[in-house]
């Protein structure tokens, strides 16, 4: 991927010419993909995979608008926006970004973004920095701060893609795998409500139809509220992730759900040290504490909210203390948990915010206690 980063880069030097004549690296104009028919070598070859997988982590910086499609690029925090159901594609297929900038006020047109994207990514779209006429839409790498690729966030890119492909499909046993962790029972039930978006943060009380203020994080007020910015994308989560003992670069991979994010890191500690790890202890303390400081921020005053590394350090005692004391649940039954993705004891399958006369919908409902 570096060799696909270097002419992409550098478009001045002479290898990135030669290369460019015959495909045009990371672009998001379909109409290149003509370009990469025929015959060619097996190093262009390769380029190209190479170029197919450099572009998953990829994002596009909006400038004119012009030549990034809306509905198939990477250009909303690394992400692909959803569109709202219900607009057909034959519409959606002609609409590069412009199509969402009002060129009179220079910065997005809301009514349009409102109008086509999820409620979600139109929040996200409309909170993204004005994009600027005068240039053209670019291409940076997500996985560092700089948008400058490097091999060892590449590595990390496909390691967790790896990862998520080869198990997703095993989320049950991972169910059997945390009642029987040695953690205390209060994380465990608070990683079963995370992964069930059972934790009442802005964006999920927003989706049930509960009335709140706004949607947006309070301590960035730059994003909305969801579990992913929360955990991982947050200003103050990626410094947490990345000055922690782990140094976890949480930003990278984006498009991983925090679901698959969580279970990846879970399985990768046990692996590597056993179900006693040190490193799960720190992963897991550091989601709980994350959660702990954002609550004392919010319903507290915010003068007695502490310093993370305190609180950090309180909750990592904690946990030492139970690991040497308490005899950890050896099996799903010791934790009160039948296997597989069941409901710990009290949680029941409820819907909130259900229009009368709409039928029940799985798909909408949510694990709550009651
Ligand atoms: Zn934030």
């Amino acid at each position: 991927m570096k060799q696909v980063w270097r002419p992409f880069s550098n478009p001045q030097l002479l290898v990135s010419k030669v290369f460019r004549a015959r495909a045009s690296f990371l672009s998001n104009n379909p109409s290149t993909r003509t370009l990469y028919s025929g015959r060619y070598s097996y190093g262009l070859r390769g380029l190209l995979k190479a170029n197919a997988l450099l572009k998953q982590g990829c994002s596009w910086k909006i400038g004119n608008g012009l030549s990034t499609p809306a509905g198939s690029a990477r250009w909303v925090n690394g992400c692909i926006p959803e569109f709202k159901p219900g607009i057909s594609l034959p519409n959606l297929a002609p609409h590069n970004v412009i199509f969402f900038i009002n060129h009179q006020t220079m910065g997005w047109d809301t009514a349009k973004v409102v109008a086509s994207f999820v409620p979600a990514d139109a929040s996200s779209i409309l909170v993204l920095e004005a994009p600027n006429t005068a240039q053209e839409d670019f291409c940076y790498w997500a996985g560092t701060s700089s948008g400058k690729y490097s091999v060892k966030t590449g590595y990390a890119m496909l390691q967790q893609q790896l990862y998520s492909t080869s198990t997703h499909s095993a989320t049950d046993s991972f169910w059997k795998i945390l009642w029987s962790l040695p953690l205390q029972p209060k994380w465990k039930l608070f990683l079963w409500k995370l992964l069930h978006r059972a934790l009442a943060i802005k964006v999920e009380l927003y989706r049930r139809g509960v009335p709140i203020q706004d949607v947006f994080c309070d301590l960035c007020r730059s994003e909305p509220e969801d579990l992913q910015h929360l955990f991982r994308m947050c200003v103050t989560a990626r410094s947490v992730w990345r000055g922690g003992c782990l140094g976890i670069h949480s930003e990278f991979n984006g498009d991983l759900s925090l679901s698959d994010w969580i279970q990846y890191y879970i399985r990768l500690f046990i692996s590597l040290d056993g179900p006693s790890s040190t490193r799960l202890g720190a992963f897991v303390g550091t989601l709980w504490t994350l959660w702990l400081s954002r609550n004392s921020r919010i319903f507290r005053d915010s003068s007695a909210s502490r310093p993370f590394d305190s609180l950090l350090a309180e909750v990592m005692d904690n946990h030492s203390i139970f690991v040497n004391s308490e005899a950890p649940a050896s099996s799903p039954n010791e934790a009160g948990v039948v296997a597989g993705d069941s409901s710990p004891p009290g949680f029941y399958m409820a819907q909130l915010g259900r229009p009368p006369g709409e039928p029940f919908a799985f798909s909408s409902s949510r694990w709550l206690m009651v």
